[in-house]
């Protein structure tokens, strides 16, 4: 497993060289960038390029893009009712796929995908709806050598881990898998069930300790069980990236010995 980061604790920042050159100051080889930066642009060509270039110069991977497409419009759903909608946000989806390829990146992740219903119950049109978006948009990544991800959330409908992977078990595609966020996890469902669960899909990581109030925290100050996670990934044979998604940069300094002591806590298992 490699040392990951994603750049989430920067995210009010505008992303500049200086932190991936903090990035691999600290032993980090695959960094994960989220697209809430104020300067990240998926129709910015150049900029991109030049972000992959400093990446690649500073010895990272850009493991991940993690896209927030309803964040920066509620109505870029997979699962919209109106046609003319749906097909805007599958379009949304195809574009962000092609600034990842430009970004030199190979794993678009979105935790955007929510089925419910009137009631709280799930909506069956919302689901085929959203098993079509995703397999186009999985078949249009496969075509890239790219592969998309769907996380679980820490509350509504993608709290359910079993849900979220009933869909990506209905799309059935090589190019579609699962991020399992550890903190979202434990408030939502169960970490160990949600890794044994999803692990025939499981291409990724959020790495992250919670505890009753706030998410995001570093492994060991939360109430995560550590050791029962590792051995998890130890016991499904997990081979992904180790992203970290921390709230506070100041982790950084500290990043490899936690990865390095999560990692001691598998047995039989080197880092
Ligand atoms: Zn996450």
């Amino acid at each position: 497993m490699h040392l990951g980061s994603s750049t989430f604790w920067w995210r009010e920042e505008a992303l500049v060289p200086r932190h991936f050159e903090q990035l691999a100051a600290a032993g980090v080889t695959a960094v994960e960038i989220s697209d809430y930066h104020p300067n990240f642009d998926y129709f910015r060509v150049q900029r991109l390029r030049e972000t992959g270039r400093v990446a690649r110069e500073n010895g990272l991977t850009i493991a991940t893009v993690h896209t927030h497409l309803r964040w920066y419009d509620p109505a870029l759903h997979l699962a919209h009712p109106e046609p003319k909608r749906y097909r805007r946000a599958v379009e949304a989806y195809l574009r962000a796929v092609d600034a990842l390829a430009i970004l030199g990146s190979s794993l678009l992740l979105t935790h955007d995908l929510d089925l419910s219903g009137e009631g709280g119950g799930e909506d069956p049109a919302a689901r085929e709806r959203t098993v079509s978006a995703l397999r186009e948009i999985a078949d249009y990544a496969h075509a890239a050598g790219m592969r998309v991800v769907v996380e679980n959330m820490p509350r509504g409908w993608a709290a359910d881990v079993s849900r979220l992977y009933s869909v990506v078990k209905a799309v059935d595609h090589p190019a579609l898998g699962v991020c399992i966020d550890t903190a979202h996890a434990y408030r939502g469902d169960e970490v160990e069930q949600a890794l044994r669960l999803t692990a025939p899909h499981l291409m990724a990581l959020h790495i992250n300790d919670a505890d009753a109030r706030v998410e995001h925290l570093c492994p060991g100050d939360g109430q995560i069980s550590w050791a029962t996670v590792m051995q998890t990934l130890h016991d499904i044979g997990y081979t992904g990236d180790f992203v970290y998604e921390l709230d506070d940069a100041r982790h950084l300094a500290t990043l490899q010995a936690n990865f390095t002591w999560l990692h001691g806590l598998m047995s039989g298992k080197e880092v």
